[in-house]
């Protein structure tokens, strides 16, 4: 995925995001590593009055993935009543999202939605409402702009597909 096509999707997001938030301020919650550099892209072509929080998800287990989410390092913002939206690289199974919501929920916020870059439908394992999603790609493991490779990979501009 090229850049121009990457940065072109994310101008889309940022449109239906600003209708939608008008006169509104939301308050985004951006999950660390892999979303930094979308969320500074979506960020700037952003126009309502947005905050930006980052976020760790600490595992139980180091290296799992398997979702067991413990705890949301770095989240010290009231949510109360807060428009929250949510901001991720990629939802695989989606059992982290569902964790995260878990754990977001209970502080009470106006409103959750979420935005991720990427998500791969056929590994989606839970319901999830994705309200904001730029592609919709096949169950490959993808790298750059953000996303790793064993913690290489995230300076590329574009996205590539690891070689089977
Ligand atoms: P889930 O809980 O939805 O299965 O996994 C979400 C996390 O797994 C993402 O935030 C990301 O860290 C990682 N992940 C899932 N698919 C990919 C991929 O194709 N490439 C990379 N680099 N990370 C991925
Ligand atoms: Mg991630």
């Amino acid at each position: 995925m090229s850049e121009d096509t990457i940065q072109q999707r994310i101008r889309e997001l940022a449109d239906h995001i600003n209708a939608d938030y008008r006169e509104r301020n939301p308050l985004f919650i951006a999950i660390l590593n892999g979303s930094f550099m979308f969320a500074a892209d979506l960020f700037k072509n952003l126009d309502a009055a947005v905050e930006i929080s980052f976020i760790k998800v600490a595992s139980y287990e180091q290296f799992s993935s398997t979702g067991n989410v413990s705890n949301l390092i770095g989240l010290t913002e009231p949510l109360h009543n807060r428009d929250v939206v949510i901001l991720e690289d990629i939802i695989d199974t989606g059992i982290t999202m569902e964790k995260i919501l878990e754990i977001i929920k209970d502080l009470d916020p106006a409103s959750i939605e979420i935005v991720t870059l990427l998500q791969k439908p056929e590994a989606l394992k839970v319901e999830l409402n994705i309200k904001y999603c730029g592609f919709e790609i096949p169950n490959k493991f993808v790298v750059g702009y953000g996303l790793d490779y064993d913690g290489l990979g995230r300076n590329f501009k574009e996205i590539l597909q690891l070689k089977d």
